[in-house]
């Protein structure tokens, strides 16, 4: 297995990365970058001095959010189940209703085809309504579960890049990354 090192500026929106091959991506840009960038690119291009702290904050996030992933899916993955189960069931009912409903229409003439919708139609309503009550509790579920997610992992992404900026402010004093791109827009007016 080849070793990752961090490099800063791999990509010009990206403030640092890991990469096993800094060489192909340098002929990369040299082949395929407009010109004009090719020298900024290829002096911003730099390795990390500090491999330790990024890497350490690096595997810090993705522990984070791989745990908080598993904890969210282990939720989803049961709601899911529940409405699953709870549709199922629904769908049996309203069936055997109907069943019975259509053989009594067709064995016999004591029950006219107003009858039969009448009945499917009621039993269908009543299995709409189960099922939409079902799909309302699973989005809320999910959705507050997906919300804690998305809260836990953005604090976490948000403290990964405060170390990054910290230690980029160290290592390239001198470099036009403004959080966004090392390539900030110039003001023309
Ligand atoms: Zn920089």
């Amino acid at each position: 297995m080849k070793m990752k090192t961090y490099y800063w500026h791999i990509h010009h929106l990206v403030i640092a990365e890991p990469t096993e091959d800094i060489e192909e991506r340098k002929e990369y840009v040299r082949d395929f970058k407009p010109t004009n960038q090719v020298s900024i690119r290829l002096r911003l291009m730099t390795p990390v001095k500090d491999q330790d702290t990024v890497g350490k904050a690096r595997k810090e996030y993705n522990a984070i959010r791989g745990k908080t992933r598993k904890e969210y899916e282990a939720i989803a993955d049961k709601a899911w189940k529940e409405y699953d189960a709870i549709c199922d069931k629904a769908r049996k009912e309203y069936e055997a209703i109907e069943g019975k409903a259509w053989e009594e229409y067709e064995a016999t003439e004591g029950i006219a085809w107003k009858e039969y919708e009448a009945i499917t139609g009621k039993a269908y309503e009543e299995y709409e309504a189960i099922t939409g009550k079902a799909w309302k509790e699973f989005d809320a579920i999910t959705g507050k579960a997906y919300q804690e997610y998305d809260a836990i992992v953005g604090k976490s992404l948000e403290e990964y890049n405060a170390n990054l900026d910290i230690l980029h402010q160290e290592e390239h004093p001198d470099c036009p990354w403004n959080g966004k791109t090392i390539f900030p827009v110039k003001r023309t007016d």
